[in-house]
């Protein structure tokens, strides 16, 4: 048997303590790092077929656990590397990021800088290390003509090539994992990690447990997500199908949307608007972010801002960097453009619910409505399309704009009420005022402790437009309306005094009374006259002018 010896040229012969050690709370991501390869070798050889005008095997990525000879196997249908290959790819290639990623790790060395750092260079290949104690790589390469080839490697320097026996083309890696990490050898786990990171990649994932002897392969993906598919050919029961999938211990989402950009950047999800459950807390990290289909992270913190948060779904770009939810992100353009699209997308779904069926949007206020005034609080834009469709309570128990608020106010007190909303707060605004202004047909919006409170202050700070907003509380504002109230009783005793001096019988004139009435009241607008005084005045008046 040939053999032939090499070294990787690093710097840093402590890189595989250092790999194993400062990576070790992340150590499962190997798996993802290893499968994700082994579908890009697939991609890449039936690319490279197509341009040559050949067809080749449908794409397939086989992982055997073997808990007796403590090894794990990955093997592709990919486009394989003859042993040049390995070496400039494997040897060493992948470990000048890893290199580099070692060094910065010397120099950083606390925890923060660990996340960056991970995120950064990814590790590839070589997260087989935080595992595995031996890794060997048996390779034939798509090339027509070419030799399989062994690549063994102890987790340190040097490394081997063997003669290999390999017929079929692609790549097949054997790790023979450490002691320390056999758990990886139990289907459960193993499978737990691979479904996270795996579940939507694009080739058929088959999963078989050696130890088992019935065992059977189980596909463990689904190539093609929701999310990748024409939402105009998908049924309601498909997206909801997909949410229970992900989330299986909710109740069914209210509704969701699908986004699809190609310009400026690439960005295709599904997000939900979930049945928030009002007993538990409200769970972040509802959104899954992608690349390509491989899981990068659940939590899309600087790539969407905190309300959005509260949605579910997947979102899929490649234009994020895969060093997510580092502060590194907030002044990427590319993020800043996507955070805005998310937005938009929201907003002129919500908007577009609430103009063609308001029924279903005021069902589903008491979940979205926590969500609405938040974005509104936290994003400009947004405030700017949906504050018109924030909702309160009314007196009579309907869900109202503010917009409807301001036409329900009766006439009498437009002037009093003109850009002021009157409420009521929820367990401790007095009863009574309530019934007081519903009497004068006063609605009352109710509001409660929690999130209203900051959001009335944030509507009076922040205008929309030209539009000035002002919150009174019941309890400070019933006076100033009662006031009105006797205004309102004015004017019927204003009438009645008309009509007693200027009308007597005659029915024709007490038709224009109205108007006349208004007028009056008009021209002494600035100055509030009592009624008695302007019954006194126009008494005088009409007096001088000799009645
Ligand atoms: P990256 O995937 O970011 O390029 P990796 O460290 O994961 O970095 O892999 C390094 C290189 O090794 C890949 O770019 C590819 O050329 C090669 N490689 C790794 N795994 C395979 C595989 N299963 N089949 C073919 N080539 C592979
Ligand atoms: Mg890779």
């Amino acid at each position: 048997m040939t053999t032939r010896k090499g070294s990787i040229s690093v710097k840093t012969n402590d890189i595989f303590p250092i790999i194993k050690k400062w990576l070790y709370s992340e150590h499962d991501i190997f798996i993802r790092e290893l499968v994700s390869n082994a579908c890009d070798a697939i991609t890449k050889r039936s690319t490279l077929a197509r341009s040559e005008g050949h067809e080749t095997p449908a794409g397939k990525v086989s992982i055997l656990l073997n808990k007796e000879a403590k090894t794990i196997t990955i093997s592709d249908n990919g486009l394989g590397m003859n042993e040049s290959e390995v070496e400039k790819y494997i040897a060493q290639l992948a470990f000048s990021g890893a290199e580099e990623f070692v060094q910065k790790m010397k120099t950083m060395g606390n925890n923060t800088a660990k996340d960056e750092i991970i995120g950064k260079f990814g590790l590839g290949f070589y997260s087989a290390f935080m595992v595995a104690a031996k890794v060997e790589v048996e390779s034939l390469s798509m090339q027509p003509g070419s030799k399989p080839t062994k690549w063994t490697c102890l987790g340190d320097t040097e490394y081997e090539f063997s003669e290999s026996t390999k017929s079929e083309v692609g790549t097949t890696i054997t790790l023979h994992i450490a002691e320390d990490s056999l758990d990886f050898l139990d289907k459960w786990k193993f499978n737990e990690t691979l479904t996270r990171y795996c579940s939507f990649m694009p080739y058929p994932i088959g999963l078989m447990d050696l130890s088992n002897k019935e065992a059977t392969e189980e596909i463990i993906n689904e190539t093609t997500p929701l999310w990748k598919k024409d939402p105009t050919t998908l049924k309601d029961e498909d997206y909801k199908e997909f949410y229970r999938k992900m989330f299986p211990m909710d109740p069914e989402p209210l509704f969701w949307l699908h986004l699809n950009v190609d310009h400026p950047f690439t960005l295709q999800g599904v997000l939900f608007f979930p049945k928030l459950n009002q007993s538990k807390p409200i769970q972040e990290n509802g959104i899954q972010l992608y690349s390509k289909q491989v899981f990068v992270s659940d939590s899309v913190k600087n790539i969407v801002p905190d309300f959005l948060g509260l949605l579910k779904g997947a979102i899929d770009s490649v234009d994020i960097p895969l060093n997510v939810s580092r502060s590194s992100l907030q002044g990427d353009p590319n993020i800043k453009k996507i955070s805005n699209y998310i937005i938009k997308k929201v907003s002129e779904s919500l908007k577009k619910l609430f103009n063609s069926d308001r029924e279903r949007y005021e069902k589903a206020w008491e979940d979205i409505g926590l969500f609405v005034k938040y974005g509104c609080m936290q994003d400009e834009k947004f405030d700017e399309v949906m504050r018109k469709f924030v909702l309160f309570k009314n007196t009579d128990g309907k869900l109202v704009t503010l917009e409807d608020y301001q036409a329900s106010v009766p006439e009498a007190y437009k002037e009093k009420l003109k850009d002021k909303y009157v409420y009521f707060e929820k367990n401790l605004s007095d009863e009574s005022l309530r019934k007081q202004l519903q009497a004068e047909g006063i609605q009352v919006l109710e509001t409660d402790q929690y999130i209203d409170p900051h959001f009335m202050q944030h509507c009076e700070m922040k205008k929309v437009g030209e539009q000035t907003f002002k919150f009174a509380s019941i309890d400070s504002e019933i006076e100033n309306l009662l006031e009105a109230t006797d205004t309102h009783a004015d004017d019927i005793k204003i009438k009645d005094f008309f009509k007693q001096v200027l009308v007597g019988d005659n029915k024709e004139k007490e038709m224009t009374l109205d108007v006349d009435v208004k007028s009056l009241k008009n021209a002494s607008s600035s100055a509030y006259f009592k009624v008695d005084e302007q019954m006194k005045r126009f008494q005088q008046m009409t007096k001088s002018m000799g009645n």
